[in-house]
């Protein structure tokens, strides 16, 4: 069976050549004898994956040296937990940016440890937008500001990063990570799961400013600490060491093709020609304010359940697969990260054309 388009929000569709390399490596990583999956995380093999998976990932992310980079478990979802764990430590206080579920859930968290200041919400516009900040909002003695770059569910995605001071940004670039380039000294603390724009599930990256790590309570749980994770080179435990070994593939891509200006540029024209096709149909509509919308998530409605399932259905029959909207939102959504190809998005610009042609 040949290859389909896989618009899944996550786990998410990878790069074909990274994909090819592993399949080639399974058996027999660089004469090693065995696959990746296989060896010891305490192996030179092992170690030379990791050590130039990081050092790709700082030269296409710019990252300061005053910067530890970390290849974590849990998901992004373990981030809301660990981040008040390990930060809300001075003023128990912290800024939340409400821009849908993932923030929620984050916001419930950091409320286990400390006040959460709620900055602006869009939720009762059920997050189509991201919403103003009012500066004098902001808490001046809050010891992070949160907010998630790019909400995955709504198709929104911040046009420019919030100032906020000295208080330390925490963003969770879970799905718009590697799509473009951003300016990593801005931010406190970056976390993104793997599983939509980097690797493999499994894995979670966090890059996090030298001196916000080492502060936690001592009865924090060693695991949750990130001071346990930046002495030793995240290996104080087994990590995800395939996931890792893919994520490494998948920057080594990223930098032969040009780095994250490239990036931005092929994200650009795939999410214009999405944009474009449904801004100028007249069965399609994009719930997401104009200024908001996402490179890397696309929903879009026809206001009609019975036709969206229809939509939904034919389009797997032609290999556009898993472009169901999340129930919160409804319609369809087309998640094009990174690794989806221009041509995936035009085959999918193409059957909404012949899709509206045959019900107008
Ligand atoms: C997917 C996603 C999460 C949750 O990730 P897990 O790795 O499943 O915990 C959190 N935040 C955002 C923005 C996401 O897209």
């Amino acid at each position: 069976m040949a290859r389909v388009y896989n618009f899944s929000a996550g786990p998410a569709t990878l790069p074909e050549k990274v994909l090819k390399q592993a399949a080639e490596e399974m058996f027999d990583y660089k004469g090693c004898g065995m696959s990746v999956m296989e060896m010891s995380h305490r192996s030179k093999e092992f170690q030379s994956i990791i050590d130039t998976a990081e050092a790709d990932l700082r030269e296409i992310m710019n990252i300061p040296n005053n910067y530890k980079v970390l290849f974590l478990q849990g998901g992004a979802s373990l981030q809301f937990s660990m981040v008040p764990l390990n930060l809300m430590v001075k003023n128990k206080k912290c800024d939340i940016v409400n821009t849908g579920q993932w923030t929620k859930k984050a916001i419930s968290e950091a409320k286990k440890y400390g006040q959460v200041n709620i900055v602006a919400d869009s939720s009762k516009d059920n997050f189509t937008y991201i919403p103003e900040l009012d500066s004098s909002k902001f808490s001046k003695d809050a010891d992070y500001f949160y907010i998630a770059t790019n909400n995955t569910i709504y198709g929104t995605v911040y046009k420019n990063i919030p100032e906020v001071g000295n208080v330390p940004l925490v963003a969770d670039m879970s799905s718009n990570i590697l799509s473009e380039p951003i300016d990593v000294s801005k931010f406190g603390i970056i976390f993104a799961g793997a599983q939509k724009n980097i690797g493999p599930a499994g894995l979670t990256i966090v890059i996090i400013r030298e001196d916000l790590i080492g502060h936690a309570d001592e009865k924090v749980p060693t695991l949750l600490n990130y001071k346990t994770h930046a002495d030793e080179g995240s290996m104080y435990n087994t990590p995800p060491c395939y996931s890792i070994y893919i994520a490494g593939l998948v920057f080594k891509l990223i930098k032969e093709n040009g780095g994250l200006i490239a990036m931005q540029k092929y994200n650009q024209k795939k999410a214009q020609m999405l944009y474009d096709h449904i801004d100028n149909s007249k069965l399609f509509k994009s719930p997401v304010r104009k200024d908001s919308r996402s490179l890397m998530n696309v929903p879009f409605v026809t206001g009609d359940e019975t036709l969206d399932a229809e939509f939904i259905k034919q389009a797997s029959a032609k290999g556009l697969k898993t472009l169901k909207g999340h129930r919160s939102v409804g319609g369809m959504r087309a998640s094009i990260y990174n690794a989806m190809p221009m041509e995936g998005v035009q085959a999918l610009v193409d059957f909404m054309r012949e899709f509206e042609q045959a019900h107008k």
